[in-house]
């Protein structure tokens, strides 16, 4: 991996001097304000859609965006929301899909992931998304599978205990965005009519 040594070898030429005082304060300081929950797709890139710099966005990224509901139990993506929230108390919480996701394709159309069986395991926590997909007449239609993902996982997110606290004091808000490759433009979806969202 050649062109990785050489990146890191560019950034402590020019980018580390550049934000030397940035960084000299974030050793000592983690105070994101964000919680970033995005798609382990590569050409997802917080930070690039967004434009921030280290510091800014606590992020997490799991196949297809997916935020399992609280259940008894820990597990790294709770956890990492409980942290986010409950410990260094970011007012915002994103949740954002993107077109040509592999994983709502594969759902959306039905791909056998036989040989894949921990990948369709875990799509499992997507199957409100396509319950809901289906119910609006949009089997098979990828592009309403991710918005509707993006809508199920915020209601997963709210039965985690720290964010349906932090939700009821009023010290966090949910947003989903949908992110579009092709266009680089992002999509701001309206999920306050969801009553699990807004509760
Ligand atoms: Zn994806």
């Amino acid at each position: 991996m050649p062109h990785l040594a050489e990146g890191i070898d560019r950034f402590q030429r020019e980018v580390f001097p550049a934000k030397a005082g940035l960084f000299a304060r974030l050793a000592t300081v983690h105070r994101p304000r964000t919680l970033f929950i995005g798609c382990s797709d590569a050409r997802v890139v917080p930070e690039l859609i967004t434009q921030t710099d280290p510091g800014e966005l606590f992020v997490i990224r799991t196949a297809g965006n997916l935020v399992p509901a609280h259940t008894p139990g820990a597990d790294a993506v709770s956890a990492g929301v409980e942290y986010a929230v409950a410990v260094l108390g970011v007012r915002d919480v994103v949740v954002c899909g993107h077109s040509a996701c592999g994983a709502m394709t594969a759902l959306a159309e039905g791909h056998d992931l036989a040989s894949a069986p921990a990948v369709a395991a875990w799509l499992r926590h997507a199957d409100a998304s396509l319950a809901r997909t289906a119910a609006a007449g949009r089997t098979g239609d990828v592009a309403a599978l991710v918005r509707e993902n993006v809508a199920a996982q915020l209601a997963n997110l709210a039965t985690h205990p720290s964010v349906a606290r932090a939700l009821a004091a009023g010290d966090v808000r949910l947003h989903g965005w949908v992110f579009d490759i092709a266009a680089g433009s992002v999509e701001e979806l309206d999920t306050t009519a969801r009553p699990a969202v807004a509760a």
